[in-house]
């Protein structure tokens, strides 16, 4: 085989190597039996508070430690091109998994992909935090039987994402047929606390009362 097609294939396949790892990660350990468990908290503060995102030195520290035994591996395993490229794929996707995860929160969609991407994890936020695992694909969901395939995803208006509302919190017509507002507006130590204690124990956040205290 041509070098540069098996380079290709190993980075391809370190790719989707760390969707694999992405998926498990989330279902087993993220929103694992152990709320206390390293990764699991500051995932869970993130369902939590959704616009909290774990320290970008944490997850710096994570793919250089994941590269640091990674990679070494791979080139005992399949020599130095090949170990090189699996590695750069797999750190690559991870990275891409980090921008994607958060742009979906912080910017609205704008195709296909990210109109999935967007419905597939908020429905895993605000439907069942223990489906829709899958960030970047939803292959292993289907694998894993663990898809959520929801018509309209309901937002607790308190947790809304930015891109999702107008000034004056409403949604935006655009995204009217994928997602639907839902409870309180309001956010206290009380809403707080809730919200903690749903996300730890892996619950969806309880909308509150609706309309009537907004
Ligand atoms: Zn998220
Ligand atoms: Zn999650």
């Amino acid at each position: 085989m041509q070098v540069w097609i098996a380079s290709l294939f190993a980075a391809g396949l370190g790719a989707l190597g760390w969707t694999l790892l992405e998926y498990v990660l989330h279902r087993f350990v993220f929103h694992g039996a152990s709320a206390t468990r390293l990764g699991a908290k500051e995932h869970r503060k993130h369902h939590a508070k959704v616009d909290y995102f774990a320290p970008w030195w944490q997850k710096a520290l994570a793919a250089l430690a994941t590269t640091g035994v990674l990679l070494p591996l791979a080139i005992v395993a399949t020599g130095v091109t090949p170990g090189l490229c699996f590695s750069a794929g797999f750190v690559g996707m991870y990275l891409l998994y980090e921008v994607l995860h958060r742009r979906a929160h912080t910017r609205p969609p704008t195709g296909p992909y990210g109109r999935w991407r967007r419905r597939n994890h908020f429905a895993h936020h605000f439907v069942d935090p223990r489906r829709g695992q899958g960030v970047t694909t939803p292959f292993w969901d289907r694998v894993f039987s663990t898809r959520l395939p929801v018509a309209r995803v309901p937002v607790p208006r308190r947790l809304a994402m930015p891109w999702l509302v107008d000034a004056d919190g409403e949604i935006w017509p655009a995204y009217a047929d994928d997602y639907e507002l839902v409870g309180s507006a309001r956010s206290d130590d009380r809403t707080r606390r809730a919200d903690t204690e749903a996300a730890m124990a892996n619950q969806s956040p309880d909308p509150g009362t609706g309309a009537a205290d907004r």
